[in-house]
C-alpha cells in the first residue's frame, strides 16, 4: 500500500502527464510512478518502451573509381538539395537540427570534425533522420583548411580523419561525397580524394551567402535568387541570422512547389554503399 505521500505523488506525476498531452508535448517523457525495488523510492518508470529508431546500415568499405565535380542538380523535376557547411555556432547547429526535426526537411549536412562540440550533443536526434534517410552527412574534412595548402597526405588524413569522426559520432559514412573548403579543390586533390571512395565533390549553384554576418533581408533575398529547380544550396551553420527565417524559407520551398531532397535522393547514390547504386 502506497503511503499517503506516495500517492500523492503519484496523483501529482498523473496530473503533470495529462497537462502536458493537453499542451501537445512530445511522448517519449511519458512514465507511470513506480517503486524502486532495493531502495523503495518513487521511481519514473516507462509504460512502454521507445520504439527503437530504424537501423543505421554498415559502414562499406571505400569503392575508388573516377571522380565528378558536381555543382547541379537535374532541372526537369522540382527538387533542391540544401546543404548547411561547418558548424561554428552551437545555436544555430541546434536550430538546424531542429529544423529537420520539426518540420521533416531533407537536407545535407557538411560538418567539419573541429566542431564536434557543436554537433555532437545532436547525434541521438540526428541518428534516426539519418537512418530514415531524411538526413545526410558529407565530408567537409576536419579542420576545414584549404587542401590545395596541404601535401597529398594532409588531404587523405584531413578527409579520413573527419570520416571517422563521423562514423563515431553519428554512425554513418560520408563517402562519396566531398566538399571542398571554400570551394578550393583541384584534379590532383579530386583525384585523392577518389582513391579514398569519395567520387564526387560538391560545389554549389546557390547560396545564402551567408558564410560572414548577413542581415534576414540579404538572406531571404538569395534565397529568392536561387531556391530555382536543381539548385544544389549552400547555407552555414556559424552566424545566428537564419534562426529566424527558417520558416519564411519554407514557405518559398512551397510557394515554389519545391521539393527539397538529400544529394543521395538528388543523384541516386546510396550512403548504405558509399557510392552510386
Ligand atoms: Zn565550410
Amino acid at each position: 500500500m502506497p503511503a499517503p505521500l506516495d500517492r500523492r505523488r503519484l496523483l501529482g506525476l498523473l496530473a503533470m502527464g495529462t497537462a502536458s498531452v493537453l499542451a501537445g508535448c512530445a511522448s517519449p517523457g511519458r512514465r507511470r510512478a513506480g517503486t524502486d525495488a532495493e531502495t523503495g523510492a518513487d521511481v519514473a518508470v516507462p509504460s512502454t518502451p521507445a520504439a527503437p529508431p530504424p537501423p543505421l546500415p554498415p559502414v562499406p568499405p571505400p569503392h575508388p573509381a573516377p571522380n565528378q565535380v558536381i555543382t547541379h542538380g537535374p532541372t526537369t523535376g522540382r527538387r533542391i538539395a540544401l546543404t548547411v557547411d561547418d558548424g561554428t555556432d552551437a545555436e544555430v547547429v541546434a536550430g538546424y537540427v531542429s529544423f529537420a526535426q520539426r518540420t521533416g526537411i531533407h537536407l545535407t549536412f557538411s560538418p567539419n570534425g573541429i566542431y564536434n562540440r557543436e554537433w555532437a550533443p545532436h547525434a541521438g536526434v540526428l541518428q534516426p533522420l539519418i537512418a530514415a534517410g531524411q538526413v545526410q552527412v558529407i565530408n567537409h574534412t576536419f579542420t576545414h583548411r584549404d587542401l590545395r595548402s596541404l601535401t597529398t597526405a594532409g588531404v587523405r588524413d584531413e578527409l579520413a580523419r573527419n570520416d571517422d569522426w563521423v562514423i563515431k559520432t553519428l554512425g554513418i559514412t560520408t563517402r562519396p561525397y566531398y566538399r571542398p573548403p571554400f570551394g578550393r579543390h583541384t584534379p590532383t586533390i579530386d583525384a585523392i580524394a577518389a582513391e579514398l571512395g569519395y567520387t564526387r565533390t560538391v560545389l554549389w549553384a546557390g547560396s545564402f551567402s551567408d558564410s560572414e554576418v548577413v542581415t534576414p533581408q540579404f538572406l531571404l533575398a538569395e534565397a529568392e535568387k536561387y531556391l530555382q529547380p536543381g539548385v544544389i544550396n549552400l547555407g552555414h551553420a556559424n552566424h545566428p541570422t537564419v534562426l529566424g527565417l527558417f520558416d519564411q524559407l519554407m514557405d518559398l520551398i512551397h510557394s515554389r512547389d519545391l521539393h527539397p531532397v538529400t544529394l543521395d535522393e538528388m543523384f541516386d547514390t546510396s550512403r548504405a554503399s558509399g557510392t552510386a547504386r
